[in-house]
């Protein structure tokens, strides 16, 4: 079975590289932390990751130095390297590019602004890594590893209800009738009433939990999963 992609956070102030654990762990990633270049050099000796998010200004090494070593190894030349830094000049992502490293992301950044990259040059340079997963928000399902997880936390469903909300994910935003996800997930062959979409949506948000209320009901339409349907609990 395939493992969720290890995503090394090299970042000395503690509360930012805690932040970006956080939203990757609860965004279908395995993050781990290092607070310098030593700590960093030695994780990525014990374990190689999937992508390295890489802090330009670090006490000691700096993120670009730190670049460039890995690039010149044989074992760690691959690994996708994303740079962080608080400066946007145009001269310091041209250094930054020039170490080796993929991509760059300038501080402030948003989660999604950070997963999207993130995405984006592992789908690019490891399309392994991440596989057959879909995101909605902090929900991911993987049809590689056929997990369910939603801020981190696997969630257990049933066969069809696992097809029913990967076709709802895969589609998402998007209004779909009884008929239509009848056709889609049971096949046109199958003679089977609508209310068994309704059954079958009824137990998806149950093994949803709290992300249940993403699956909205359209009146007179249909269901949408929506990740800006997500409720927060009060
Ligand atoms: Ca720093």
């Amino acid at each position: 079975m395939r493992k969720l992609p290890r995503v090394l956070v090299v970042e000395d102030e503690a509360s930012i590289a805690e932040l970006i654990a956080v939203n990757l762990r609860h965004n279908g990633f395995a993050p781990t932390v290092a607070f310098d270049g030593a700590a960093a050099k030695r994780e990525v000796e014990a374990v190689l990751p999937d992508l390295i998010l890489l802090d330009w200004m670090l006490p000691g090494e700096s993120g670009t130095t730190l670049a460039r070593h890995w690039r010149q190894q044989g074992r760690t030349k691959g690994i996708p390297i994303i740079m962080i830094t608080a400066r946007s000049e145009e001269g310091d992502k041209v250094q930054g590019l020039d170490a080796g490293a993929d991509d760059y992301i300038t501080k402030p950044f948003s989660t999604q602004e950070m997963l999207a990259r993130i995405r984006a040059v592992l789908r690019r340079r490891a399309p392994e890594a991440i596989g057959d997963s879909v995101h909605v928000g902090e929900l991911v399902l993987d049809a590689g590893t056929y997990r369910v997880t939603f801020r981190g936390k696997e969630l257990k469903t049933g066969p069809t209800e696992f097809k029913l909300l990967q076709y709802l994910m895969r589609h998402a935003e998007r209004v779909h009738s009884r008929a239509m996800l009848l056709d889609k997930i049971w096949g046109d062959h199958v003679f089977i009433e609508e209310r068994t979409v309704d059954v079958h949506i009824k137990r998806l948000r149950e093994a949803l939990g709290e992300a249940g209320s993403m699956i909205e009901t359209v009146r007179g339409a249909g269901y949408r999963l929506s990740g800006s349907a997500l409720q927060e609990p009060k």
